[in-house]
């Protein structure tokens, strides 16, 4: 397994519609036992694979939660269905490192998707798990949770980024 690069905004490719992937395979396999090496070394609760810079509709999630792990990959995920009840949370991004804002988006979700093994499941997600999937659903259509913040809120979590970076690159 290879820790992969982790792309960050401003970059362009960010903002690129990922594609369906045709065929889950041994070399997609591959790539999706990296991405998750790449999300645990970060680290993080999610990773689209636009953030490592391909452009295909692959996820993968571990809340870790009780120490466990529990790694999760989704191949095209679909959202068949969204609650009317929404919930919040204070998202963060490895794409947009060090700042949080919080998003509203529906509580509950179906969503549809191949697994591991490129078999189709459906399944109701809530909590951390919904909100997590969401955001990273959003990244295969090159959209960051900082584009549902106000303008004024994602300005200043924008500048906060870069001062964190010139700090960064002064140290
Ligand atoms: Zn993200």
């Amino acid at each position: 397994m290879a820790i992969l690069p982790i792309i960050e905004t401003p970059d362009p490719r960010l903002r690129v519609k990922s594609k369906p992937v045709e065929q889950v395979d041994d070399a997609l396999r591959r790539f999706m036992d990296d991405m998750l090496e790449t999300m645990y070394d970060a680290p993080g609760i999610g990773l689209a694979a636009i953030q490592v810079g391909e452009p295909i509709r692959v996820l993968v999630i571990d809340l870790q939660e009780n120490d466990q792990k529990q790694p999760r990959y989704f191949v095209n995920p679909e959202i068949i269905w969204a609650s009317e009840e929404l919930s919040s949370y204070a998202e963060g991004c490895l794409s947009v490192p060090d700042v949080y804002g919080d998003v509203e988006r529906p509580a509950r979700i179906r969503v549809r998707y191949l697994d591991y093994n490129g078999e189709q499941r459906e399944e109701e997600l809530d909590d951390l798990l919904a909100t997590c999937l969401q955001h990273e659903m959003d990244h295969l259509e090159g959209i960051l949770f900082i584009d549902h913040l106000s303008k004024l809120k994602r300005d200043m979590l924008l500048r906060k980024l870069e001062k964190n970076r010139r700090q960064r690159g002064a140290a």
